[in-house]
């Protein structure tokens, strides 16, 4: 089937979680269509997550992003879903005895922010004890952390958009993007549409996107991580127990229905692709991992990886372009993109529209101008 000559105001490029967010958001107010090049919206990096909440992860932005999305987890809008979006999962970030005061440094930057303490290594091992003994000096335990329910998020979004009159088209790759007189032509393999705006929300390929449309790149890095599904020992994973992370993020391990998800946490930087597991991330990951519980890792269920979108700073990317008019940028979500997408989402209309972001995200402490696509460390070295 061919589309050609219909005219909406918005047209957003990439149906993972960033993009069915943000264009249900939209379609509260104007005409939408989200435009995704495979038949499964979801299937790159929002399907392969490891569905964490936490807010303790990541820099100030993203931690206040996410708190600003937390109301929204636990009180979805009537009719979004009719499953419980979240399920509680404590997050212990953990340290050997020479990685006690990084622990320490981490623990202050939060403290105060949400339900934190610190414990020791031994009481770690109370709540999982498959952690070797003597391995854990301390852990930043962060108790309201929580599982997501990825797929009922995105589908939510996705019935949103609709419910609002939006229109998904799926199997549909944006080819080329031109601009005239303010009116953008999208072409797809699938024909021609047009827009006042164009969203780019296309993950590891947004500065492909860019490319197209002949604005500046932002310097996107995808990088790979790995995940692994293993049995647990005795055979089933006790629900109960918290996921644990390496305090300097060299691998984690959580229980998921029964079995435990383990990564080695690598961040390996990649073209655009279907990321697929490299087998000697999955030793490097079995390696690290049992070094540190006592876990015989004989067989592996289901393995995977994913792109995670980086710019220089490690902060989200949410903004207009200045070189073309109608390009707007949600970008860069890095491991962070399911647990800050309702806030980022609104943000983004809101931005889109010209609008002031709503004061319960600007209460939190996320700031216009530290998500720009204009801000002076978008492209620096990291240090
Ligand atoms: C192993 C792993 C663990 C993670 N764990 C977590 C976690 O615990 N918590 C968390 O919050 N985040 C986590 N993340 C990160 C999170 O998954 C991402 O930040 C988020 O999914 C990014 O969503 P997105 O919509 O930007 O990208 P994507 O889901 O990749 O969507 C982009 C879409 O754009 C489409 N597209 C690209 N080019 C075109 C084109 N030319 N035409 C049409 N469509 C196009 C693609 O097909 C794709 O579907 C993890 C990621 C990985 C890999």
């Amino acid at each position: 089937m061919r589309f050609t000559g219909e005219h909406v105001d918005y047209v957003v490029i990439g149906a993972g979680i960033a993009g069915a967010s943000v264009a249900a958001e939209l379609a509260a107010n104007g005409s939408v269509l989200l435009i995704e090049r495979e038949n499964q919206p979801g299937y790159h990096t929002t399907g392969r997550s490891a569905a964490l909440f936490s807010q303790v992860y990541g820099p100030d932005q993203i931690r206040a992003l996410s708190r600003a999305s937390s109301r929204f987890y636990q009180n979805p809008p009537p009719g979004f879903t009719e499953h419980q979006l979240v399920h509680r999962r404590p997050v212990a970030l953990m340290g050997r005895s020479d990685q006690a005061d990084t622990v320490h440094a981490e623990f202050e930057q939060v403290r105060g922010r949400g339900d934190v303490s610190l414990i020791t290594g031994n009481q770690l091992r109370e709540m999982m004890p498959l952690l070797r003994e003597g391995y854990a000096a301390c852990a930043l335990l962060e108790n309201d952390s929580a599982d997501i329910e990825v797929h009922a998020l995105h589908q939510g979004y996705l019935r949103q958009l609709r419910e609002r009159g939006g229109q998904l088209r799926t199997t549909s790759e944006v080819l080329g993007l031109s601009n005239a007189n303010g009116c953008w032509s999208i072409e797809t393999n699938q024909g021609r549409s047009y827009a006042s705006t164009v969203i780019n929300t296309a993950g590891a390929w947004a500065d492909e996107i860019a490319g197209l449309a002949g604005t500046s790149r932002v310097g996107l890095v995808p990088k790979r991580r790995t995940a692994l599904i293993v049995d647990a020992p005795e055979g089933h994973a006790d629900n109960q127990w918290p996921m644990v992370v390496d305090i300097d993020e060299q691998f984690y391990l959580k229980p998921d229905a029964g079995k435990l998800l383990l990564s080695p946490a690598d961040e390996t930087p990649s073209p655009p692709c279907d990321a697929q597991p490299e087998e000697i991330d999955i030793a490097i990951c079995i390696d690290r991992v049992q070094q540190a519980f006592d876990l015989d890792v004989r067989h592996i269920g289901n393995r995977w990886a994913g792109l995670r979108s980086f710019v220089a700073d490690g902060v989200p990317v949410v903004g207009y372009a200045d070189d073309v008019p109608g390009f707007f940028w949600l970008a860069g979500q890095g491991g962070y993109g399911i647990q800050t997408a309702p806030a980022m989402a609104r943000v983004a209309a809101a931005l889109i529209k010209d609008d002031q972001i709503p004061d319960d995200i600007a209460e939190e402490g996320v700031e216009i101008a530290r998500l720009s696509p204009l801000r002076r460390t978008l492209t620096s070295e990291v240090t």
